[in-house]
Formats: C-alpha cells, sequence, structure tokens
C-alpha cells in the first residue's frame, strides 16, 4: 500500500461522553482516538488545515469534520487540545440566525428518528409521487448505502430532488419534540473561542444542495456563512465544505473559479484521496480511515 504524503480525514459525528445526535451514524470517540494514536504512532504528522498548501517533510494527516454538532465539539475539541492536535470544523451558520434555519439534512435525521414507520412510509409515498423516473434513479444511485427504500426515498428525494422550500414543506409541521432535538444538535460560536487547535470554516448558511445557480449559490449561501463566522469574532479558514452532492446537472468544480476570487484556497468534499494539487479536496471518510492508511481495524 502506499501512503500519500498528505491524508485529509472526514469525520462527521462523534459520540462518546455527549452521545451523538440522534439519526447520525457516529464513530466512537474510543474510535477516533485510536485512529489519531496509531497515526502519531506510526510516525505521521498533524498540521493545520489552513496550512494545507504548505509543504510536509513527511506523511501528514489533517482532522476535518462537518456540521458543527455538539458530539463532535464537546467530546473531540477538548481531547485534540489538550494533546496539541489541530482540527478543522465546518460550521452551518443558519441554526445561529435569530429564527434559525435548521439543515434540511438534519432535519430529515430527526424525522426519521422520531416518527413511526407507517407515518414515514406516507411520507415516502408523497415524496416518490413528486419524481420523475430519472429522478428516482438518481436517488437510488447516490443513497445506494440507504438500503431501506423508504429511508433512501426520504433522504434522497428531500436532499437531491425537491426544493428545500418543499421538502421542509412536506416534512413539517415538527413536533415539539423534533424542534427540542434540532435545536440541540448545534455547537454555539462561542465555544470555539476557547480553543487554540480547533480551526473553523465556512460549510453554507442552511446546507442546502449546490445546484445549477452557482453565482447565487454563493451569494446566499457562503458569502453570509463567511460573514456570520467573523460576526461572532471567528476567523473561518480559507476551506470552504461543500455539503451533500451536488443536485443533477451541477458539480462542486463549477465554485472554483468563483471561490478563487473571494481568496478560497479549496474545496473539500468527500469520496477519496487527494491529489494534492486539485482546488476540489476530496477526503477519507472516517470509516474508512483504517483501510486507507493500512491502520489496525478498531472492533466498534
Ligand atoms: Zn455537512
Amino acid at each position: 500500500m502506499s501512503i500519500p504524503a498528505k491524508a485529509i480525514l472526514m469525520y462527521h459525528s462523534v459520540t462518546g461522553k455527549t452521545p451523538a445526535v440522534p439519526g447520525s451514524f457516529p464513530v466512537s470517540l474510543a474510535r477516533f482516538r485510536h485512529q489519531i494514536e496509531s497515526l502519531l504512532q506510526r510516525g505521521w504528522r498533524n498540521a493545520p488545515l489552513s496550512r494545507l498548501r504548505d509543504p510536509v517533510d513527511g506523511p501528514t494527516f489533517y482532522i476535518t469534520s462537518d456540521d458543527g454538532t455538539v458530539d463532535w465539539s464537546r467530546n473531540v475539541l477538548p481531547w485534540c487540545e489538550q494533546r496539541g492536535i489541530y482540527t478543522h470544523t465546518a460550521v452551518v451558520t443558519g441554526p445561529w440566525e435569530p429564527s434559525p434555519r435548521y439543515p434540511l439534512a438534519h432535519l430529515i435525521q430527526v424525522v426519521l428518528v422520531s416518527r413511526s414507520r407507517e407515518s414515514l412510509r406516507m411520507l415516502a409515498e408523497e415524496i416518490n409521487g413528486r419524481l420523475s423516473v430519472p429522478q428516482r434513479n438518481y436517488v437510488a444511485r447516490v443513497y445506494r448505502y440507504e438500503k431501506d427504500p423508504v429511508r433512501r426515498t426520504i433522504k434522497g428525494g428531500c436532499n437531491l430532488i425537491l426544493s428545500e422550500h418543499e421538502a421542509k414543506r412536506l416534512l413539517q409541521p415538527l413536533s415539539e419534540r423534533e424542534l427540542e432535538m434540532l435545536a440541540g444538535r448545534f455547537e454555539n460560536p462561542a465555544y470555539y473561542k476557547r480553543f487554540s487547535f480547533a480551526e473553523v470554516g465556512a460549510h453554507t448558511v442552511s446546507h442546502r444542495t449546490l445546484d445549477r445557480h452557482t453565482e447565487r449559490y454563493v451569494e446566499e449561501e457562503i458569502a453570509p456563512c463567511l460573514h456570520h463566522l467573523r460576526r461572532e469574532g471567528l476567523t473561518p479558514s480559507p476551506y470552504f465544505t461543500n455539503p451533500m452532492q451536488p443536485a443533477p446537472g451541477a458539480a462542486v468544480e463549477d465554485l472554483t473559479t468563483f471561490l478563487r476570487r473571494m481568496g478560497f484556497s479549496g474545496t473539500l468534499t468527500c469520496g477519496g484521496e487527494w491529489d494534492q494539487h486539485s482546488f476540489v479536496i476530496p477526503r477519507i471518510d472516517a470509516q474508512q480511515i483504517e483501510r486507507h492508511l493500512g491502520l489496525e481495524e478498531y472492533p466498534e
């Protein structure tokens, strides 16, 4: 196995003393520690993502996490700070607005864990009725890991095909409990300021999928996210983290010209190893780190 000079690790929820937010697919803090400690023992170094483009002396890893949920921030950031390990958290700022805007993906996660099988089945039927055959096929392809067709239709239809407005309308009304679950899952801005090894970066306002209206997407989702981070006294890194798979007909690369102009150094995305040069930067999923980097498997 060839070891890349730079490996960018991608986490979402990490469960520990602060339990994982419901509906997420977390790794445990114990496994996170196993991964990081194994890399350090094997001579890997850790560096801040903001210096990703700097030359390195040897294999170097960068820790990134998306969405800024409380399980990640409360379990991982203190542990990393104690050891002088850098992390980069991609933050959505919609939940910080006076009338909070929650990411659709999280709203879906909450709905999927809180509602009865029967009401989910009816919801999926309603969504399916609005999709064309090619759209259904697209959903099946992107969400092939999701074996349950009810969950696949709800996630794929809402995240990829329907407009945010339409999807949210179908999922509402939310129960009191669902609203509480949403409000409790996002870290507040002040918390990040306690740490000197925790970097933050822009991850859009509402977490909506990139569509073909690239310029509007930049104006509505990326620029205000940066602005909000700065207003809270945080310093966003020059790396934008793209949320979700783009809608049909759009590609992450569409953003490159705009982002370069705004001073960004790259777009983080998912799905594998980075070629060490490109503006669009694939990352290694938390579940794949051992396999990709030749570490001992961690039994979970
Ligand atoms: Zn995200």
